[in-house]
């Protein structure tokens, strides 16, 4: 069957079969597991998902033109799930899934943001693919350019890694990015907020204008601002990138005291 990417859906197929079995066995898979894989094209990491012998996978792909090719080729081994991985409901995620994907470029970050942010949706352990720059943002220190939101929501939830940086001469089509495989393991004392809604708001106000102070977002977020600087140890002058994932949980903290 001749398969045109798509490029909208970030279509992009790993074809080296080495990085493949690579990534696979990042996830140290026992006939345990139940796994769960997003967009899985032409199904190229599900055939080696499969040789690990997880107890379950399922695979969740957006395109509709794929699901016949992934069920033929798949049969009973797989549950091919035709949907947008962004619509799934948080009781999908009652077993605790290794999660594997080559994520779709345009909305990788929207997916690990969501889990994050979601109460109740754990996780086993994830291994992602993402665009160089996007693993770059994830992975990036307080103190540097690259230290962004999605930093401070990811490094809340989990510990991260980089394992593999893959060029672009190892998919079909060749896309114009370096890409970078993350492993993700769930942290097993998470800093306690009442609601993750208010760190999604927190960090959406300060890291508005991410190059300036802070400042002028500082003063939307509090009234009590002397008192809440000392707590949690920051200063007017600092840029969002100065502040470190335990300040902005420490933030979250005291901000929700002020909504009583
Ligand atoms: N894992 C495969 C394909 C990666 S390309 C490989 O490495 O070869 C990204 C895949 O994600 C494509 O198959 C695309 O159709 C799918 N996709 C894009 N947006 C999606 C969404 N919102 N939900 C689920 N799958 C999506």
């Amino acid at each position: 069957m001749l398969i045109k990417p798509k490029k909208k859906l970030g279509q992009n197929f790993l074809t080296n079969e080495k990085i493949l079995d690579k990534i696979v066995k990042l996830g140290d898979i026992t006939g345990k597991d139940n796994i769960l894989e997003i967009g899985p094209g032409t199904g190229n990491l599900t055939k080696y998902l499969i040789k690990a012998k997880p107890k379950s996978i399922i695979v969740i792909e957006k395109d509709s033109d794929l699901i016949n090719h992934l069920n033929l080729k798949f049969k009973d081994t797989v549950k091919v799930i035709n949907r947008d991985v962004l619509s799934l409901p948080e009781n999908f995620f009652i077993k605790k899934f290794k999660v594997f994907g080559n994520l779709p470029y345009n909305i990788s970050t929207k997916i690990l943001s969501n889990w994050c942010l979601s109460k109740n949706i754990r996780f086993e352990k994830l291994i992602l693919m993402f665009q160089k720059e996007v693993a770059d943002r994830i992975i990036a220190e307080e103190n540097t350019k690259n230290y962004s939101r999605i930093t401070v929501l990811s490094n809340w939830k989990f510990d991260i890694r980089k394992k593999i940086d893959i060029y672009p001469d190892n998919f079909y089509p060749v896309p114009k990015v370096q890409s970078s495989v993350l492993e993700f393991i769930p942290k097993q004392k998470i800093h306690k907020i009442r609601d993750p809604r208010n760190l999604e708001h927190v960090t959406r106000v300060l890291f508005n204008q991410r190059r300036k102070m802070i400042k002028k977002n500082f003063f939307k977020l509090f009234n009590n601002f002397d008192e809440i600087l000392k707590i949690a140890d920051i200063k007017l002058t600092d840029r969002p990138q100065n502040i470190s994932v335990k300040k902005f949980l420490d933030l979250v903290i005291e901000y929700e005291k002020n909504l009583n």
